[in-house]
């Protein structure tokens, strides 16, 4: 693979058993900028089954070998693949600014942060695995290690194309698997530099392979391949529960990693200050595009209109447009369809009764005018009841509720269908202890905002955001590996 400057259009092969290859199909199909669609940031390879399949074979090969080498010494990889990506920060955020559309500032720390995920697992290579459980036989010792799956699917969404494939791959590799990625679509190009990172750091031939093109045949074909052990996905509900179903039917590991409806509850001792800028940051950073974003803010009445007004007067400030420009905050939409479904959701909002206070048109002037860039849009008078406070977005759109007490708050953020992130803010000891006990969330955030967390503790969601098994770090090994229990007499 080549590396690209910034306005290169640039061809992505498939990464197959060490060597960047073609698709059969001969064909390719366009990565766009989606602030400026005249730009083409690079062209993916539309792959067959047979290149899936070739690239199982010879991650199934090279999983035999790898599985043997000592963790240490699949972590030495791990850590120069680390270093290399260190040393191409700027070029491969760069890329990920032009082909999803995150601000640059963004890009360049969620690289970063697969710069310390990479390191955090290659020192995995070197912590215990296992537990020494007293017999009671005194001539026999009776101890846990742990086995890798073999082949483990990856297949990862376009919204943090650097840091969901290495959450996933890094731990995958270091416990001993070999991996085939599929990438989204929409982030192939940045996905790309990523595998050229671990390619470069000699990692060997077949033991991760990366493959694009359609979900339905190649993400669909992981799962459905005999040579396949585990599959683990990051993306939305209707993919990752047929996903799942697959998984089922065929008696594989599987991991899901889906959609968020976060809430964010104000109490009514709340740093406003506080409460606001966590709000605008967890709710329209990434354009909204996040599956932790804050979507529903629950605000006590006593202090809502106060919040209200302090939120509209910075989400008034925020500046729109191309990631790549200093002045922007906010980014486009990924892609038309993305655009579009923000825009439909601001016009079934109007419609269901909620009121607009700011925002929600696509922005067409100026510089503006060749992207997908929508404004944020704030409603107030939003009952739990709506479209707009039930289904994800996954866009730039904040809906205000108002309750009367903190069990109300309460009883309405646990109303959904997910439970990903949730935050409170509030100066009270036991709301902030009610809230941990009582909020169903896989991660609850106590004044700060509704996102992840960092790469050494768990992530994941309950109800319909995950199929509840956690990524990151050490509860990544429960995913990856299996426990074999051994009895030596
Ligand atoms: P998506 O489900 O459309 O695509 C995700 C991946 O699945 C892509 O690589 C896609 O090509 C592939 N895919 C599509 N159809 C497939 C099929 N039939 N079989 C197998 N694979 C298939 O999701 P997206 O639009 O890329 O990402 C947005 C979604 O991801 C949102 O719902 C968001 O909440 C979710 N997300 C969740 C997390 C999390 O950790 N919980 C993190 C980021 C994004």
């Amino acid at each position: 693979m080549t590396t690209s400057t910034e306005k290169t259009v640039q061809t992505v092969l498939n990464y197959i058993d060490g060597q960047w290859v073609e698709a059969s199909t001969g064909q390719t199909a366009e990565s766009l900028n989606p602030a400026n669609v005249d730009d083409v940031v690079g062209r993916y390879q539309l792959s067959s089954s047979e290149d899936l399949d070739q690239a199982v074979e010879a991650a199934w090969k090279a999983q035999k070998e790898w599985r043997k080498l000592p963790g240490s010494a699949r972590g030495d990889i791990l850590f120069k693949a680390a270093d290399i990506m260190e040393k191409r920060i700027d070029e491969i955020a760069r890329t990920m600014t032009r082909e999803m559309g995150k601000t640059f500032p963004e890009a360049k720390g969620e690289t970063a942060r697969g710069v310390a995920i990479l390191r955090y697992y290659a020192g995995e290579g070197m912590r215990p695995v296992g537990d020494v459980i007293p017999s009671t036989d005194s001539s026999a010792i009776m101890f846990t290690t742990r086995t890798p799956l073999g082949v483990v699917g990856v297949i990862t969404p376009w919204n943090f194309p650097v840091a969901i494939p290495m959450w996933k791959a890094a731990p995958a590799l270091i416990y001993g698997n070999a991996v085939v990625m599929k990438p989204a679509s929409e982030a192939a190009v940045t996905c790309a530099k990523v595998i050229d990172c671990l390619h470069e750091a000699g990692i060997p031939a077949g033991v991760i392979n990366m493959v694009t093109g359609s979900g339905s045949v190649v993400g669909q074909g992981l799962a459905e391949h005999p040579k396949v052990s585990g599959i683990t996905f990051t993306g939305s509900n209707g993919v990752g529960k047929k996903l799942g179903q697959l998984a089922l039917e065929r008696g594989i590991k599987y991991q899901l990693e889906m959609g968020g409806k976060n809430p964010v509850i104000v109490a009514e001792d709340a740093d406003l200050d506080l409460a606001v800028d966590a709000t605008i940051s967890g709710g329209l950073k990434s354009t909204g595009q996040k599956c932790t974003a804050t979507s529903r803010v629950i605000v006590h009445e006593d202090v809502y209109e106060e919040f209200r007004e302090k939120l509209l007067a910075k989400v008034a400030e925020i500046t729109v447009g191309d990631g790549l420009n200093e002045g922007s905050w906010m980014g486009p939409s990924v892609s038309e369809n993305q655009l579009n479904t923000v825009l439909s959701y601001v016009q079934k909002g109007k419609e269901e009764g909620a009121k607009l206070l700011y925002g929600g048109n696509r922005c067409e002037k100026g510089a503006n005018a060749k992207g997908f860039f929508v404004e944020p849009a704030v409603f107030d008078e939003v009952t739990p009841d709506m479209a707009i406070a039930r289904e994800e977005i996954f866009g730039p759109v904040l809906a205000l509720m108002k309750v009367s007490s903190f069990e109300e708050a309460l009883d309405v953020a646990n109303d959904s269908d997910y439970g990903l992130s949730a935050s409170v803010f509030t100066t009270n000891i036991s709301k902030a202890l009610s809230f941990i006990n009582e909020m169903d969330a896989g991660l609850v955030r106590i004044n700060a905002e509704s996102a992840g967390v960092e790469l050494q503790a768990p992530f994941g969601g309950m109800k319909q955001s995950s199929s509840h098994s956690r990524e990151q770090g050490r509860a990544a090994i429960e995913f990856f590996t299996s426990i074999k229990t051994v009895f030596v007499k």
